[in-house]
Order: structure tokens, then C-alpha cells, then sequence
């Protein structure tokens, strides 16, 4: 799979930018005020380093720390920037982030002035379904282990966690339960410096996130990536469905993806999902083959003519036998055959064929009782008819009415050797039903005289009473 680079670099060009000499006090406030992830320390135009929300937390846990030093002597000097002529797909940045652990990268043109910061949030911005976000679920790039803290810690203990174990948040549990109820985050940090909170004595409950909008393992990274963006955060705590805490996704996580040595990895997982669900598929494929089969089984249709199919035959010829040898009614029953049809087929194609046999169905129920005949496929060109309480004067009518209305159809047959249309041949049986005949019976002898139809040269019919 190509992935297509995009061109466009999110750089975000109001960062905060600050002069060496400016106190920590007051970066913090202007961090707090803007709400910026850091500021950019810059003396005649040029960088001269970077403060964080990280270096936040960690001089918070500096009990010595005094807020008036000034930015030049806590800031980070040596500065991973990215040349704008060297930015060329956000791919490439994602792999600088994770491999520098950094989540600030300042862009600086060719005078080495800085134009602008790229960050793992404004690249998640960005992001489209087509970065494999919709195919990964967030289990396969979630954080497993998260620094959790309680709700009775005070947010000093909080803030020497982050430092600890360099992180940007820290999930508040339930003690109990361990469910998560809260979170709070380096920008918290910063915004209770701006607000001169006491770190010993505030505990993290009065001041975290709550409630907390989680999401679970199973979601895709796109439906992350919304809901971040919805909600205007830069992490998701992961819960179990049963209440667990199950992780936590952050931005950099989340571009992790985008990582071309991460790439391989995610293709794997990839190939993994498509061939799981080729096998339920393939599962899902074979049931259906099942139930098909046994619809069919259960229709009472042809499904070429739409008439009544030679299950249905069956059934109605035993229940109407039953029924009129009950009565001591008559019962008349006529085999049809199609003349000629393999040299139909031959001459006009099966697809012809099976028109006209369409053709024939309806020609024959034209011929019969709408409501009390019924008439059927009963194999390949043949057709059964059974006229129920019809005399053999009835079942003559009918035959001859069959033979009338087929051949009105006029449909061409050029290699029939009776006439140049369609015609068909019959056998015809009339029976009273009793114990000493039977439905088989009738069936052979109608048969037999279908055969006789044929061998006198076909396009008539042969008629019998059984007594
Ligand atoms: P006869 O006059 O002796 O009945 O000759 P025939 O050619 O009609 O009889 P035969 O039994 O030799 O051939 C029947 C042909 O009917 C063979 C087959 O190709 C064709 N047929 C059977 N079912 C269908 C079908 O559903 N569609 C089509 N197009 N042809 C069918
Ligand atoms: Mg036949
Ligand atoms: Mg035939």
C-alpha cells in the first residue's frame, strides 16, 4: 500500500516566544493565560531554547526552586528543530517526536529564524481515516501502564509523579474499585502555579478532570481521533467494559502509526484483522449456503416459471385424492411434454429455451381454473396438471385447450418436424380414487399415455379413464 505524503506541514505559527530574561513566574503565567504547551526563548530574532510544561512539573517537585530565576537557566538548551526546507511529510515527524521524546519541534527557516512549532497535536489535527486510523484499534497503540495517583493525593504527590515517570497525566482511581474517576495533567500543573495553589495541601480531587470520558480497547484510532478533537484533548483514558482501567492514549502515541519503522508492524496487525474476517466471512458464506439450501427445499415455486414446482405437485395431488376419493368425485390429472425441445435449445440457445418454457407455463394456466387446477413444473420442459372433481368430458376439454393455447403462442421452432411453432404432447387420465388405485398409478398410466402421444407423432394427447 502507498500511503500519498501530504505537503503540508501543520506548523503553528502564534507560539509563544519569550526573551531569555523573562522570570519563570511570569512564563508560567503567559503559559497559563494562553494556554500554551510551552514557549519559545528567543533573544535577536534567534532560538535560544525551550520551556514546557514538563519543566513545569519538574521545578514543581524542586523544593529548593525559586519562581524568579529566569527562563535561561531552566530552559532546555540543545533544541531538536526541524529546517522548513527539510520538512517534508508528517510521517518523517512523527518518527522525530517518538525517537527524541519530544513533543515540541520549533521550525526555523534558512536565516535560523523560528517561523513557527510543530507539535503532536497539531499533526493529529490533520489526520485522515486514510492513515490506517480507521483499520488499527487503539489496544495496539494504547499506553498499558498508567501512572495512577488518588484522589486523597495531594498534587504535589501528583506533579513528583509526572516528574518520576515522565508523563503527561496522571489518572486518579478510585481506591476501591481502582476504576479511573479523574485525571490531571501537566497543564493542570501549570495552571494551578498560575493560580498559586498550595501543591501540599490541594488534593487531587478538589481540582482534577471529572467526570472522565473514556473510550474502550476495541475502538479504531479514528474514533480517538474524533472524540480528541471533539472534546479538545490530547489523551483518552482507556476502560475495560467491565470498569477497568485498560490504558491510556496520548497524541504521540496515537501518530506512532505514521512512523514508518512502526509502519511494518501496523501491516502486520492489518493483514491479521483482513484475514480473520475473510474467515468469518468465508464461516458466514457456508451458513448461508445452509439456510439457502434449506429454503429451497421449503419453496413450493419453480423458479424459472413461477408456477407451482414439483414438491407442491406432489403434496396437493395426495391431499386432493384424499379428499375426492372421500367425496367419491372424480379427479383428472395430464402429463405434458414439450416436442422437440432439445432441438429447440440447439437451434435458438438455452436462454431461448427457457423463455418459451416460461411462455408454456403461462399458456398452460391460461387453459386451466385459476382457483381449484393446479399446474406445475414436474421436470426439465414437462408439465403435470390436476383438475380436482373433473370428469374425463372436463379433463378433454382441458388437454385440448392445452394444445390450442400452446400452439397460439406461435413460437418459432424451425427444427420440429411437425410444424414450424412450438407444440406439446400428452398424457391424460381421469380416476375416481379408491383403495384399489393410487396417485403413483395414475401418474404411470398418464405417462404411458404421453408416450403413445409421441410415438403417433406427436402435438395431441391420449386419453383414459381408470376405473
Ligand atoms: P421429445 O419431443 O421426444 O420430447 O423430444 P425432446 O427433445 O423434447 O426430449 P428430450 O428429453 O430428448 O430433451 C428434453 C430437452 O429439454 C433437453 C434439455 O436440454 C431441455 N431442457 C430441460 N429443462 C430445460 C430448461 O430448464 N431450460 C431449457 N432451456 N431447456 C431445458
Ligand atoms: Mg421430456
Ligand atoms: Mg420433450
Amino acid at each position: 500500500m502507498i500511503l500519498q505524503k501530504t505537503p503540508d506541514i501543520p506548523i503553528q505559527t502564534n507560539f509563544l516566544s519569550l526573551p531569555p530574561s523573562t522570570s519563570v513566574k511570569t512564563a508560567i503565567k503567559m503559559m497559563a493565560e494562553a494556554q500554551a504547551s510551552c514557549a519559545i526563548v528567543i533573544e535577536e530574532q534567534k532560538l535560544l531554547g525551550i520551556f514546557t510544561e514538563r519543566d513545569v512539573v519538574r521545578i514543581t517537585t524542586n523544593s529548593t526552586f525559586v519562581d524568579t530565576l529566569a527562563l535561561s537557566e531552566l530552559m532546555t538548551k540543545d533544541v531538536v528543530t526541524l529546517k522548513i526546507s527539510e520538512a517534508s511529510d508528517i510521517f518523517s515527524l512523527s518518527r522525530l517526536f517518538s525517537k527524541n521524546r519530544i513533543r515540541h519541534l520549533p521550525v526555523i527557516d534558512e536565516q535560523n529564524q523560528v517561523v513557527g512549532v510543530v507539535t503532536p497535536h497539531s499533526v493529529r489535527n490533520i489526520l485522515k481515516p486514510e492513515y490506517l486510523l480507521r483499520y488499527v484499534r487503539v489496544m495496539e497503540v494504547m499506553s498499558k501502564q498508567v501512572i495512577h495517583g488518588l484522589p486523597s493525593d495531594s498534587i504535589l504527590i501528583i506533579a513528583q509523579q509526572m516528574a518520576i515517570h515522565r508523563v503527561s497525566c496522571i489518572v486518579i482511581v478510585d481506591p476501591q474499585t481502582l476504576y479511573p474517576i479523574g485525571i490531571l495533567t501537566e497543564r493542570d500543573v501549570v495552571k494551578f502555579h498560575h493560580m498559586n495553589l498550595d501543591f501540599t495541601q490541594v488534593s487531587a480531587q478538589e481540582v482534577m478532570s471529572t467526570p472522565l470520558s473514556t473510550m474502550c480497547p476495541e475502538d479504531s484510532l479514528w474514533s480517538v481521533h474524533q472524540r480528541m478533537q471533539a472534546l479538545n484533548v490530547r489523551r483518552l483514558v482507556i476502560q475495560q467494559s467491565t470498569g477497568e482501567l485498560a490504558g491510556i492514549v496520548t497524541q504521540t502515541q496515537m501518530l506512532k502509526i505514521l512512523d514508518p519503522t512502526e509502519m511494518y508492524h501496523v501491516m502486520v496487525q492489518m493483514q491479521e484483522i483482513i484475514e480473520q474476517q475473510t474467515k468469518e466471512l468465508h464461516q458466514l458464506n457456508q451458513r448461508l449456503k445452509i439456510v439457502n439450501g434449506e429454503l429451497e427445499k421449503l419453496s413450493t415455486i419453480d423458479e424459472l416459471t413461477q408456477i407451482d414446482n414439483r414438491r407442491r405437485f406432489n403434496e396437493f395431488l395426495a391431499h386432493e385424492w384424499q379428499r375426492l376419493s372421500y367425496l367419491v368425485k372424480p379427479l383428472s390429472l395430464i402429463l405434458c411434454d414439450v416436442d422437440y425441445f432439445k432441438r429447440y435449445n440447439d437451434t435458438y440457445g438455452h436462454v431461448a429455451g427457457d423463455e418459451c418454457l416460461i411462455k408454456i407455463a403461462k399458456a398452460i394456466r391460461a387453459a386451466t381454473r385459476q382457483t381449484s387446477d393446479l399446474v406445475a413444473r414436474y421436470g426439465g420442459e414437462e408439465f403435470a396438471v390436476v383438475l380436482p372433481n373433473t370428469d374425463s368430458d372436463g379433463a378433454e376439454r382441458v388437454s385440448k385447450n392445452i394444445l390450442t393455447q400452446v400452439q397460439s403462442l406461435q413460437i418459432p421452432h424451425a427444427s420440429s418436424e411437425i410444424m414450424s411453432f412450438v407444440t406439446m404432447s400428452m398424457g391424460t387420465v381421469t380416476v375416481i380414487p379408491n383403495s384399489s388405485n393410487s396417485p403413483e398409478m395414475s401418474l404411470q398410466i398418464a405417462d404411458e399415455l404421453l408416450y403413445q402421444s409421441k410415438q403417433q407423432g406427436r402435438n395431441t394427447y391420449n386419453f383414459r379413464l381408470i376405473s
